[in-house]
């Protein structure tokens, strides 16, 4: 072979694989420049989506409320009120301003306030693009500081006549922060789950107002209740694993409000715990019938992984013991996974025999364990609570009934919309229907029975 054959070929390889790579190049800026293109479409549709329904809406809500609002603001304009203009921040914190019918907290104008209906002339600020039917609240100027702004990324979006953490507050679940809830909107809106917030706001209004200007402890059906939110709740747990006097704990639910009607011992354990407080959406609307107005649902199961991170934090201690073989371990092992630094002295399941009884209450104690959880169901785990506390050797300790059975994932948790709503009953009642019918269908009638009752004594 002649080097000169040699060499040309190797030019013409060269070139080859210039003019390939030239051209892959060229492809790769093509393929990016139709992804830019695809993407910018697809944010561009799903902004023009949600317009598009906001629009139709807006005009769907205020036509069918037309009949009831011209009435309601010829009405409000005779006691000397009407329509107001407010200063809002829009989107990209672009001041406009906000249309709301100022409403005489008197006669029907107290129903109309409840039904939201002072919001209707918002939708005039939907219909113009300042606000939206879904978004994070409207704030007024100066409410926000520029650097909440920032990181709430609030304003990438317009604000909204429903907005998720008002549901949440209402339904006595908003743990977080405004914040919290306003980023997860931003960072998670769909026009479908604009939709599902918009269903989710009908129960919520039926709710009442979150936390309100409560008394720190107030009695429903003659039982005491510690008017706590989860944040104090905590608190008060922290210092009790630090302090040194066992304490006890107790969740009272509707159920156990049930079950401490025909249970005197069950009744003087609540009412002579250190702390109880008041779980779940039944207790809410007691407190609203009888006008005590419940600030939190402080409930075992959205405490506890607080409580883990606060362990993990501040040191301490924790005896797992209830529900069947393994379950307790598999609660260790995700307290492990995602809170490696809180202590777990120790696990054992919840069937024991009364002779065995001594052999676990040493157990619990020679664990060295400052907080225990106790998941017997109640009322059997809060008695048990109350009659071995001082031998426990533990500073704190609470019945907490299901708990382990959802954190070792062996009966899945209802979802958090369902919860939005107040309806995390109905779904454990569709998880368990022969075992919980009786507590839910029957018990939950029963109970609010006895609080319009109490209503009705009341006056
Ligand atoms: N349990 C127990 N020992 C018993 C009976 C029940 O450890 O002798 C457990 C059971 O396995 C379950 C928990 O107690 O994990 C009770 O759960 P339930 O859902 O009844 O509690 P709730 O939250 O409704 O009070």
């Amino acid at each position: 072979m002649e080097p000169g054959t040699d060499n040309s070929k190797k030019l013409l390889t060269e070139e080859l694989v210039r003019r390939f790579s030239r051209r892959g190049a060229r492809r790769a800026r093509l393929r990016r420049a139709v992804q830019v293109l695809l993407w910018l479409g697809v944010v561009q549709t799903a902004a023009l989506g949600k317009r598009a329904v906001d629009i139709l809406a807006a005009a769907l809500i205020g036509t069918l409320f037309l009949p009831l609002a011209f009435p309601l603001w010829l009405w409000s304009k005779g006691h000397g009120q009407g329509l107001v203009r407010k200063a809002r921040l829009g989107r990209w914190a672009v001041p406009y301003q906000e249309w709301e019918l100022s409403i005489p907290r008197t006669g029907v104008g107290r129903i109309a306030l409840m039904a939201h209906l002072n919001a209707l002339p918002a939708l005039w600020n939907v219909l113009r693009g300042d606000m939206s039917l879904v978004g994070p609240r409207s704030v007024a100027p100066g409410e926000v500081s520029m650097a909440e702004h920032l990181v709430r990324r609030r304003h990438n979006v317009r604000p909204g006549l429903v907005c998720l953490w008002w549901i949440r507050q209402r339904a006595n679940i908003a743990y977080g922060t405004e914040a919290e809830s306003d980023a997860e909107y931003v960072d998670t809106r769909t026009v479908k789950g604009d939709l599902a917030i918009v269903l989710r706001a009908l129960p919520a209004m039926l709710y009442g107002e979150g936390i309100a200007s409560a008394s720190d402890e107030v009695a429903i059906l003659g039982m005491r209740i510690d008017n706590l939110t989860m944040d104090e709740t905590l608190d008060r747990l922290m210092e009790w694993v630090g302090g040194d006097t066992p304490r006890q704990l107790c969740f009272l639910n509707a159920d156990c409000m049930n079950v401490a009607f025909r249970n005197t011992r069950y009744r003087e354990v609540i009412n002579h715990a250190d702390l109880t407080v008041a779980d779940g959406i039944g207790l809410k609307l007691a407190g609203k019938i009888l006008r005590r107005d419940i600030r939190q649902n402080v409930n075992g199961t959205d405490l506890f992984p607080r409580l883990c991170a606060a362990l993990e934090e501040h040191g301490g201690s924790v005896f797992l013991l209830g529900a069947k073989p393994g379950v307790a371990d598999a609660v260790a092992d995700w307290i492990r996974e995602r809170h490696p630094a809180a202590r777990i002295a120790g696990t054992r399941n919840g069937y024991f025999t009364p002779e065995e009884e001594p052999e676990v209450v040493r157990q619990v104690a020679e664990s060295g364990a400052q907080l225990l959880l106790v998941a017997f169901g109640a009322p059997r785990q809060d008695l048990w609570v109350a009659e071995n506390l001082s031998r426990l050797g533990v500073r704190a300790a609470m019945g907490v009934g299901g708990l382990f059975d959802f954190y070792s994932g062996r009966i899945p948790r209802a979802p958090v919309w369902m919860r939005e709503i107040g309806m995390e009953w109905v779904y454990r009642l569709i998880q368990e229907p022969r075992r919980m019918w009786r507590r839910y269908l029957v018990g939950n009638v029963v109970f609010l029975w006895r609080v319009l009752a109490q209503r009705l004594r009341e006056g």
